[in-house]
């Protein structure tokens, strides 16, 4: 509705006179979807949800030009009704750490000016002007950035292994290939603050020796990469990108590749395949990227969030970044939460925190009709069903590594009491098998005759034996698959078996 609210303001401001008075900005996304469109005054910051065109004339004659605020759009607090006049004052909001998404919903993502204000592009002048190349690798490594997009490999370790490489040229790649199905991280940094990716992208070209950059990312995506061309070309205008930056002689050109959204082409030798214009599968590792990538060259493939993370480590130093989260995994990660939750959206927390203060405190009180919660899916379709007594797990890299699960990109699924797992896994072993590359016999006829049995079962015809079958032949999948895709395929099947057994079992029982 965004789109027609905009409309509907420009219109009003200019029926009533106001267009010299009243700036009218369009932001990226907010983060909290239960209530938008969300509307914010300025100066004051007094904020209004879920507001419809109908709703334009009344802010503008009351809280413009009355000086009144509009109490039906204001957020109200569940428990005591009593009304919330700033967004950040809501809990959703109130109990984030929001480094990445700290513009998103705050600045025009189409002004350089906004972003420069608030800080931007000031990491890349420390890095260029203040510090040696090196110095810059060093910060990032005490950082201890890990990846965002799921593997959390140290991000300033990966970008030395590729400088350290003799071959020339190099290449820096952003990753922005989103493709599970519920997730909309990166997409959402795209659209609300893309010069942070590519301010981001700048600085790992510089540190690896690369003068030239790919954002790889899903042609659906056009609002994200209509912001992105238009950042580039205001950046290249400022003298930010290009030749000379900043007078330093440091080069660096960044082009935009839209790929046809398969899911496989996130895992990065597909990506870079993807890139050089043949068909995007994996193939085997080592060589890895950093070694040899995009036309055989040591290639930095770096996600999203990552690389959104990269200029505030410069502005701000790498002691600074390391006050948050935990010492093994600082910073934080922004997760989409979604499914039978109060509050869905993109939530940015501190690494460390709990997925029960974030699906219960964040996630506005708990779940929808006030059910009980059942589990959450956490990493996306091929990650890990987690049982309600699993929720005091903090969001951490190793610890859920270490229990069995994995952050992967930040997809937060809550499923409550009515929602059937072994449905829900069938749902998701659907998606990963139809994404299948096809490369390899294990994921490719693998996944298809674990989705027969998972959808005899559902249909009532599930058989003795067939637990077991599925048991054997995810292991036989994992163990056996060249890339990722396939080696997180059974994730889903094998991890709600692990703990909902009973649930196929009573499918089974049932049928006969
Ligand atoms: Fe393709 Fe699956 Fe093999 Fe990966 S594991 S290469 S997606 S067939």
């Amino acid at each position: 509705d965004s789109p027609q609210i905009q409309e509907k303001f420009t219109e009003e401001l200019e029926k009533n006179g106001l267009t010299n008075e009243v700036k009218l900005i369009i932001t990226g996304y907010h983060g909290l979807c239960e209530l938008a469109p969300i509307v914010i005054v300025y100066p004051e910051g007094t904020s209004y949800f879920k507001v419809s065109q109908d709703d334009v004339s009344e802010i503008v004659e009351e809280h413009l030009l009355k000086g009144r605020t509009v109490d039906r759009l204001m957020y109200h607090d569940r428990d005591s009704e009593e009304k919330i006049p700033y967004y950040n004052e809501i809990d959703f909001y109130k109990q984030q750490e929001r480094i990445v998404l700290r513009n998103c919903g705050y600045i025009n993502p189409d002004s350089i000016n906004e972003y420069i204000a608030q800080g931007g592009y000031e990491g890349l002048a420390k890095a260029l002007v203040e510090f040696e190349r090196e110095e810059v690798t060093e910060e990032v490594i005490k950082s201890n950035l890990r990846g965002r997009g799921g593997a959390g490999f140290p991000t300033g370790e990966k970008w030395k292994l590729a400088g350290q490489e003799p071959a020339e040229p190099k290449y820096m790649v952003c990753n922005a290939d989103e493709g599970d199905p519920g997730a909309f991280i990166d997409r959402s940094i795209l659209e609300g603050d893309p010069h942070s990716v590519i301010e981001g992208m700048v600085i790992a070209g510089y540190v690896i020796g690369a003068e030239i950059g790919y954002v790889y990312v899903r042609a659906e995506c056009q609002l994200a990469v209509r912001r992105l061309r238009m950042a580039i070309e205001q950046a290249e205008q400022l003298g930010l990108l290009g030749e000379n930056i900043l007078g330093t002689g440091v080069n660096f050109t960044l082009k935009v590749v839209e790929g046809a959204g398969a899911f496989v082409c996130g895992e990065s030798t597909a990506l870079t395949r993807a890139i050089e214009g043949r068909r995007g599968m994996p193939r085997p590792t080592p060589p890895r990227s950093t070694e040899q990538g995009l036309w055989g060259k040591p290639t930095v493939v770096n996600n999203v969030e990552t690389l959104a993370c990269v200029p505030y480590i410069l502005a701000n130093g790498a002691d600074w970044f390391t006050n948050y989260g935990t010492p093994k995994s600082p910073g934080t990660k922004v997760f989409a939460l979604t499914g039978k939750v109060k509050n869905t959206g993109l939530v940015e927390v501190p690494m460390g925190t709990s997925i029960r203060d974030i699906v219960f405190d964040i996630g506005g009180g708990g779940i929808q009709q006030d059910n009980e919660i059942k589990a959450v899916q956490i990493g996306g379709p091929s990650g890990f069903c987690l049982p309600e007594d699993k929720l005091d797990l903090p969001v951490e890299f190793d610890t859920l590594d270490d229990a069995g699960a994995m952050m992967g990109s930040g997809g937060l699924v809550v499923m409550d009491e009515e929602t059937c797992v072994v449905n829900e896994s069938k749902l998701h072993l659907k998606f990963i098998q139809s994404e299948s590359c096809g490369k390899c016999t294990p994921c490719r006829e693998g996944t298809k005759r674990m989705l027969e049995i998972l959808e005899r079962i559902t249909e009532g015809k599930g058989r003795s034996g067939d637990i077991e079958l599925m048991k054997e032949l995810g292991d036989m999948i994992i163990n056996t698959s060249l890339c990722g895709l396939g080696k997180s395929a059974p994730n889903p099947v094998l991890s709600t078996l692990r703990c909902f057994e009973d649930e196929y079992k009573e499918h089974l029982e049932n049928e006969r």
